[in-house]
């Protein structure tokens, strides 16, 4: 299993998580928050195109994360899976059966790839965050969530790699030149995770089979590379050079999961 993050931040997400099974190779876009084109462009950059994708999985209806999924899924025919309340939220739109259903604890099985929906807190309608396995690896993925929660932790616990959110600085947003109401929704047990948080739920789940920390969602005012390093070193007890830092633009690149 591998995957890559195509960018990450208020700005869009979307991440490629790749498997080989038996059956071939499967691919699942999780977030689709660009345009179609910048997606194109985002997914040529890891060398594929949409037609090597077999599903995408939408974790919420914010823009950032649900972006032209429901245009790409109709133009490819791809499945396209999302809780009720995020196919609410959007309108319901009519998907000629390419629309599935995920729920909290419901497996999903996409060739040799399992997804695990679970349930996080978020100010959106029914937010699931996954839990990806397969042959026995496991990558965790937690963004756009405001604050832990033992039932996160539970998901999170024995992955090879992790993605996480680490959105803020606590001091940089409260010193931040945002709305006083947009801080308190960011900074809120229903916002975003501020360093401090990802560090404590990164070492709620850390054991040594723990290779990959990507830190994502960074907010671009209020945190700095440096800064997450540097709040999650203690818990990842390792080279902080080691985590990897998603960007808005770059991504991750290709993290390969075999041992
Ligand atoms: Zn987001
Ligand atoms: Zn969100």
């Amino acid at each position: 299993m591998r995957f890559c993050s195509l960018g990450s931040g208020s700005g869009g997400n979307a991440l490629v998580v790749e498997a080989r099974g038996a059956a071939g190779t499967h691919r699942v876009l999780i977030d689709c928050g660009f345009s179609q084109r910048e997606l194109e462009l985002r997914l040529a950059r890891a060398g594929l195109q949409t037609a090597d994708l077999d599903a995408i999985f939408v974790t919420h209806e914010h823009g950032d994360h649900i972006g032209c999924a429901v245009s790409l899924a109709r133009r490819h025919g791809l499945p396209l899976w999302m809780s009720r309340g995020t196919w609410r939220a959007i309108g319901e739109p009519d998907l000629q059966g390419l629309l599935h259903f995920a729920r909290d604890g419901q497996r999903i099985t996409i060739g040799a790839l399992e997804l695990l929906p679970y349930t996080v807190p978020h100010d959106a309608q029914e937010p699931l965050q996954l839990r990806c396995s397969a042959s026995a690896l496991h990558l965790g993925v937690l963004t756009d969530v405001g604050c832990s929660t033992p039932h996160l932790i539970a998901h999170l616990k024995g992955c090879d790699a992790l993605v996480l959110e680490c959105n803020h600085d606590r001091g940089l947003l409260a010193a931040s030149s945002y709305p006083a109401s947009l801080k308190a929704r960011i900074g809120g047990r229903f916002g975003h995770l501020a360093n401090d948080v990802a560090a404590q739920i990164l070492d709620a789940c850390t054991h040594a089979g723990l290779r990959h920390l990507v830190a994502a969602h960074l907010s671009l005012q209020n945190n700095r590379p440096d800064l997450v390093r540097k709040a999650l070193a203690p818990a990842w007890g390792r080279d902080q050079d080691a985590i990897v830092v998603a960007g808005p633009e770059a991504g991750s690149g290709w993290i390969d999961l075999q041992r």
